[in-house]
């Protein structure tokens, strides 16, 4: 069992940046650069007492370090907002360090697509670009010093042998049989695998650390492989490949990187990190400080998978369409779905960098997003679910305007402007033959306020053949225009909008992808967790305030939560609408 998920109740205490010390309010006022209070986390404290001895000269030099094997998901958001926000707070630099030491797997696909979401999350790189294979030259040089100081040999024991000789948990390992290799024996064949003279597997280089420590990491981790294959960056020219563990200590003490954070399985790789940048202090090689590698726990979040590699089976057994399908927790998928980069930012801040191994409700990521929108989002009146209303006290062919405010918070923003007609859409759940118990809206005999229009009163209906209501027949009140003077009010008010100038579009309602809050857990596959109904395509009925809707822009359809335009679909005169969100506490009529 997982712990449950945590929902963040309260906006976090102590916080201990200018930032923002506020607590959020839903509905609150806020601009659009929402700022997230500050969570006190415990790397601050670290990064504070530093700067406090000046063990960094007052520096902070973070970086995040992606694999361009996948693309980015919420739970990398995570961690650029933490490494990009905490050098922001302290203003420092954060690196964008491409860790691509594995020629076997990486593309400049993912690449692309990993710099465009970290600008999107709103963090610049400019002048702090780098690759792991920038330092292919000096981690060959540094292998080969290892070795000359006798502490790194070439073993030649098959991947099942090494294996074997590890030992586990409870026995030590077994000293390798190549293990003696003189320094000029293991130099010698290292040059060897450097120049091409030896398969794939045949030979490992090995730091000498200890076969017997209790920390398998520390038996001899291998440094360096041979691998036969082009490098999207340096082509062939090696045949070589550095080991992560070794390559990513290096990468971080050459950048000067201050602190190195990075999730808790990493735990017990530090004291090897600590060791390799200690032997290359010693030998003058990297001066100090070094940097310091701090862990912290990943994000997990609740109807979520996170695993580069069930990703990626979603998106090519077909179960979602494509790695930005808006179901996805992926960046391009929740951007495409209308999540906005402050909502993301706000998000991770909220959920904090803790030791605890953390599960974070979903409820948390849409809450963050309704926040931002809520002070932000253009209003709109859109009808889902339509049937149609004819007034029939109405003229013929007249026609009138109504305004609503852009946001109703906002006077600067102005106004929208629509029509009421004779005939209107409103929404086929706003209507009930036979009420139930507090329905306030239309009902036979009733009256329900038009929102920015008149009280319409629902006189009869017609149905067809199935007993379905086709049509409901109303009529008006002229002395009850909203924004005149004089007019009364009745309980329920709801959307519509005007069959005269009303636009049509696609809009997409999403659910959650899985059915269950761990689709990791359970004995089934997680993907027979796939909810079937994660996608509901409707036509609606749009107000025309919303024919210049642009991809990147938010609404809220009143009442009916937060929508953007598909940024792949959508075009002007076919307008498609992607659902990010429903409104928390719905619509009180
Ligand atoms: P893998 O290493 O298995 O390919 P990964 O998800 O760790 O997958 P990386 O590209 O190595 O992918 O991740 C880049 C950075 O993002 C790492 O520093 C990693 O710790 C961090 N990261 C990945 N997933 C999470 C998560 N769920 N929560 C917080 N940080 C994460
Ligand atoms: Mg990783």
């Amino acid at each position: 069992m997982n712990p449950a998920p945590t929902q963040l109740t309260t906006a976090p205490a102590n916080a201990t940046s200018s930032a923002s010390t506020e607590p959020i309010a839903v509905g609150q006022k806020r601009d659009s650069s929402l700022k997230p209070a500050a969570v006190s986390n415990f790397i601050r404290q670290v990064i504070e007492a530093d700067n406090a001895s000046g063990k960094h000269g007052g520096k902070v030099v973070t970086r995040f370090p992606p694999e361009p094997n996948g693309y980015l998901h919420i739970g990398h958001a995570k961690s650029i907002c933490v490494n990009f926000g905490l050098a922001q707070d302290y203003n420092g630099v954060c690196h964008l360090r491409f860790d691509d030491t594995n020629p076997v797997k990486e593309d400049v696909e993912y690449e692309d697509s990993i710099k465009e979401m970290v600008r999107w999350l709103g963090y610049s790189f400019d002048g702090h670009l780098y690759y792991a294979s920038d330092y292919f030259s000096k981690l060959y040089e540094f292998a080969e010093h290892f070795i000359e100081r006798g502490l790194a040999y070439v073993d030649s024991q098959s991947p099942e042998e090494m294996r074997a000789n590890r030992g586990t948990f409870e026995t030590p390992g077994t000293n390798s049989p190549f293990r003696d290799r003189s320094v000029s024996e293991n130099l010698a064949l290292f040059r060897e695998m450097r120049e091409g003279k030896h398969a794939d597997g045949a030979h490992v280089l090995r730091l000498k650390i200890d076969m017997a420590s209790p920390n398998i990491n520390l038996r001899d981790p291998a440094i360096y492989r041979i691998r036969h294959t082009a490098h999207h960056r340096t082509g062939t020219t090696w045949c070589v490949y550095p080991l992560y563990d070794y390559t990513h200590c290096i990468s971080d003490a050459l950048e000067r990187i201050t602190h190195s954070l990075c999730t808790l399985e990493f735990e017990a790789h530090r004291p090897l990190y600590d060791w390799v940048l200690a032997r290359l202090v010693e030998s003058g090689k990297l001066t100090l400080p070094s940097p310091q590698q701090i862990e912290f726990a990943r994000l997990n979040l609740t109807y979520t998978v996170m695993s580069k590699r069930k990703l990626i089976e979603l998106v090519e057994t077909g179960l979602v369409n494509g790695w930005d399908d808006p179901r996805l927790w992926t960046l391009a998928g929740l951007r495409r779905r209308g999540y906005t980069p402050a909502s993301i930012r706000l998000f991770a801040e909220r959920t904090g960098a803790s030791k605890a191994h953390q599960w974070v409700d979903m409820i948390e990521l849409e809450r963050a997003l309704r926040e931002d929108l809520d002070a932000t989002a253009a209003r709109a009146m859109v009808v889902l679910d339509p049937i149609r209303v004819v007034i029939e006290n109405w003229p013929e062919g007249h026609v009138e305007l109504c305004s609503a405010p852009v946001h109703p918070h906002d006077e600067s923003r102005g106004r929208r402007t629509f029509e009421i007609s004779r005939e209107v859409f409103i929404e086929r759940e706003d209507f009930m033959e036979i009420p139930s118990k507090g329905f306030f809206r239309l009902v036979p005999g009733g009256e329900v306020r038009l929102r920015y229009g008149y009280i319409i009163k629902c006189e009869r209906v017609e149905k067809d053949e199935n007993g379905r209501v086709t049509t409901i027949v109303a009529s008006y009140d002229p002395a009850t225009k909203s924004g005149t003077q004089g007019g009364r009010n009745v309980k329920g008010a709801i959307h519509w909008v005007s069959r005269s100038d009303a636009i049509a579009a696609e809009v997409r309602l999403y659910d959650r992808l899985f059915t269950v809050e761990n689709p990791d857990e359970g004995d089934g596959d997680y993907k027979d967790y796939v909810n079937p109904n994660s996608l509901q395509t409707v036509r609606a009925w749009c107000e025309p305030t919303l024919a210049s809707a642009a991809a990147d822009q938010s609404y809220q359809f009143e009442r009916n939560g937060y929508f953007t335009p598909d940024r792949v679909d959508s075009k002007a005169g076919a307008l498609v609408f992607n659902r990010a969100a429903t409104l928390k506490d719905g619509w009180k009529p």
